[in-house]
């Protein structure tokens, strides 16, 4: 195999040609005419993706977890109280964040592979007085989407601010930031909105600006704190270069190329895509003999699939091997089943090309593992979806 395998696992993804091409580009400088309208078009349009009319977005140099840690750092203060939901790996992390900036935390965890309970977080919210809950929508450890609305009502209900890591979501998943009363949306460019790594983005809402306006004392990180950038969105958005930390300009042309894509598919159409990648990918796994992580397929992911390797197939060889045949993989990442499952990615600018060439790829990598199944039943049922 002389072809590079294609990029499934998830984040970063493979990229559509005009992004790609959009990154390609040599940097300009950050007052370029050019630069300040992307910049602006890039804020513009992540408040029709994210569905936050009157939210303000950031767009800041790092990763997912630098969006994860913005939020914990201008919304909350020492002693204040963080509910965190969790259905993985990041709803932990997210409980770190918040600890290490002097919140006290109670999580609510689901068991592994099942979304969590609304009604476990009702008596959550009854027991305490939190300010802000967090929300994982995809957590990306196990490929479980948690439905963000009702959660949201209920911290809303009590005047509890709701954020939501939508780092394996935003872009894939439905999301109605505004019409949920989300406050505070996140996500990072490498994953399901198909933009090069490097991109932090949050989107708050009116209810979260003025929760940090009324802070009693400062954001205790410098580079995080929302008054550095805020003037800097502004100004962007208005037509006029601002400078606080250089803007990674290579990365936000990048960004708003990406944005526009999603923009011209329309997003019920993007998320409908999504769905029918996610079901043909867990179709396809099912004929295969593969059991999914996931309880059910209500609260399967649309933008990344998770499942437990087959009996006496080794994942570190599935993973290469599937790689041999065409199409890089992931191990697993969630510490109960780190060495006994595996991750697809099928978000961003997925085709059904791509989808049927990773089913190809991983039908190859579990025959030569020694899984015993009849070659090609899973390309057929994922393409029976993909068909319908
Ligand atoms: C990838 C991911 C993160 C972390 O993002 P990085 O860009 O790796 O820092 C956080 N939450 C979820 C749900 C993710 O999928």
């Amino acid at each position: 195999m002389s072809r590079r395998p294609i990029l499934m696992i998830p984040g970063p993804v493979e990229l559509p040609p005009a992004v790609q091409s959009a990154g390609a580009e040599p940097p300009v400088s950050h007052m370029d005419e050019r630069f300040v309208t992307s910049f602006g078009d890039a804020l513009r349009l992540m408040r029709q993706v994210w569905g936050a009319p009157s939210g303000q977005p950031f767009v800041v140099s790092g990763s997912g977890t630098l969006a994860m840690e913005m939020a914990a750092a201008n919304l909350v203060e020492p002693e204040d109280r963080v509910l965190v939901t969790s259905s993985g790996v990041f709803g932990e992390r997210f409980a770190q964040i918040f600890e290490r900036h002097g919140a006290r935390v109670e999580v609510v965890r689901a068991p592994l592979g099942e979304a969590v309970d609304p009604e476990a977080v009702r008596s959550a919210l009854d027991r305490g007085r939190f300010k802000a809950m967090t929300i994982t929508h995809v957590d990306t450890s196990t490929a479980v989407r948690t439905d963000p609305s009702p959660l949201a009502a209920l911290a809303k209900e009590r005047g509890v601010l709701t954020i939501l890591d939508g780092v394996c979501s935003v872009g894939g998943e439905a999301l109605h930031q505004a019409e949920w009363e989300i406050d505070v949306a996140l996500t990072a460019s490498q994953k399901a909105l198909a933009a090069p790594p490097g991109l932090a983005l949050v989107v708050a809402s009116p209810d979260a600006m003025e929760t940090w306006r009324r802070r009693k004392r400062p954001v205790r990180s410098y580079y995080a704190d929302w008054g550095n950038w805020l003037p800097i969105m502004e100004g962007y958005e208005g037509g006029r270069p601002s400078y606080f930390g250089t803007p990674p300009v290579t990365l936000v042309r990048a960004l708003a190329a990406a944005l526009s894509l999603a923009a011209e598919e329309g997003m019920v159409q993007r998320v409908a895509r999504h769905q029918r990648l996610g079901k043909a990918f867990r179709k396809g796994l099912g004929a295969l003999g593969v059991v999914g992580v996931p309880a059910s397929d209500g609260c399967a992911a649309s933008t990344l699939s998770c499942a437990h390797v087959p009996d006496g197939v080794a994942v570190a060889r599935l993973v290469a091997e599937t790689a041999t045949a065409g199409a890089l993989i992931a191990g697993g990442l969630h510490p109960e089943i780190r060495s006994r499952s595996f991750r697809v990615g099928h978000m961003g600018a997925v085709d059904a090309t791509m989808l049927l060439a990773t089913v190809d790829a991983l039908e190859q990598g579990l025959a030569r593992c020694g899984h015993g199944f009849e070659r090609g039943v899973g390309h057929a049922a994922a393409r029976e979806v993909l068909e319908s």
